[in-house]
């Protein structure tokens, strides 16, 4: 993206995955960790999962150089560019784990994904860097069940979309929820025909602390994965449900992405999956990025919760961690009749 710092308009921005791995490299945290670079992908590998109109409307819009595609996901120049190598390292790193060169992969690309449906582009995503990875895999014929866990502070709409008919692809967003504005996102959406019961949202509420993410954790997602017994975990890891995220607006810190890495190994090993694939979507403050992007590879590593500086203690509302109880619930009854 042609801007050159974070700000009000263009927070996704080179400096995200810069700094982030600046930070991973200095904390000594990429010694352990084989480094690929990203492949380009090729226009056909969009078409799995996108419409020949979206890939058409990335490519006009990148040789008009400016403009805006759909809601808040912006062209430049170099779009086509960089929005296929974020394609090309997400397949790249499904293919490692599938082929078992490594048990987990992490993507650390941009522009993000997991906003783009088959038709449209929006919300800083152009293609669904994680779906068309999924898609490329599944091609293998040991690769027959994936859950994707998407832990974005927003919800995965255009990953949900794609899959809402797959009963072979189980979806899990765990999200803020708008609830004066009532919209995509919320549990009543359960996946359509076959694949009902495959896609679970949890919706919570705004300014969400580490708790609630550690209940909805244990008492939803744990339990489903489990349920599904996946060949294989895919993550969109998004960072920006972090308390200093410009963005998002929970209230979390790097101990939850250190949960949430050390479930998902956890989880790998249980059902002995292959591995497990993360793709990098949100996380739009560049100091709190690495912190997080580091706590989560840390719990995939076996590790212990590294001690980092955005860990104190702040403000908790009782009413929030109340509410989202009620939510959790509210999930668990929703998906009961299809387990
Ligand atoms: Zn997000």
């Amino acid at each position: 993206m042609p801007f050159a710092r974070p700000s009000i308009e263009a927070f996704e921005t080179p400096l995200r995955t810069q700094y982030a791995e600046r930070y991973l490299e200095k904390e000594g945290v990429l010694n352990d960790v084989l480094r690929v670079k990203a492949p380009k992908a090729k226009l056909r590998d969009a078409l799995m999962v996108h419409s020949p109109y979206l890939i058409d409307t990335v490519r006009i819009m990148t040789e008009i150089g400016s403009g805006e595609l759909g809601e808040a996901s912006y062209a430049s120049p170099d779009l086509m560019r960089a929005a296929l190598r974020a394609v090309g390292g997400a397949m790249k790193s499904a293919e490692l784990v599938v082929a078992g060169e490594s048990e987990h992969a992490f993507s650390l690309m941009r522009p993000p994904g997991h906003h783009a449906t088959s038709s449209d582009p929006m919300g800083l995503c152009y293609f669904n860097n994680l779906a068309i990875a999924t898609r490329h895999i599944m091609k293998d014929e040991d690769v027959n069940k994936v859950s994707i866990l998407d832990f974005d502070d927003h919800h995965g709409n255009g990953t949900s979309e794609i899959f809402y008919a797959d009963a072979n692809v189980q979806f899990i967003s765990i999200h803020e929820y708008d609830y004066d504005n009532f919209g995509l996102g919320y549990f009543t959406e359960v996946g359509y025909g076959d694949a009902k019961g495959t896609n679970i949202n949890i919706p919570l509420m705004e300014t969400s602390p580490n708790a609630s993410y550690e209940t909805a954790l244990e008492k939803v997602i744990r339990p489903a994965i489990r349920r599904f017994a996946p060949d294989i975990i895919m993550v969109s890891a998004g960072f920006d449900a972090h308390y200093a995220d410009p963005v998002g607006n929970m209230d979390v810190d790097s101990r939850v992405f250190w949960r949430f890495g050390k479930f998902v190994r956890d989880m790998v090993h249980k059902l002995k999956a292959m591995g497990s694939v993360w793709i990098l979507e949100g996380g739009y403050n560049p100091f709190a990025l690495g912190q997080s992007i580091r706590a989560s590879l840390e719990g995939l590593a076996g590790k212990h919760p590294p001690k980092l500086d955005d860990q104190i203690e702040r403000e908790v509302f009782p009413e929030i961690t109340e509410a989202n109880v009620e939510i959790i619930d509210k999930v668990l009854e929703t998906i009961d009749p299809f387990w």
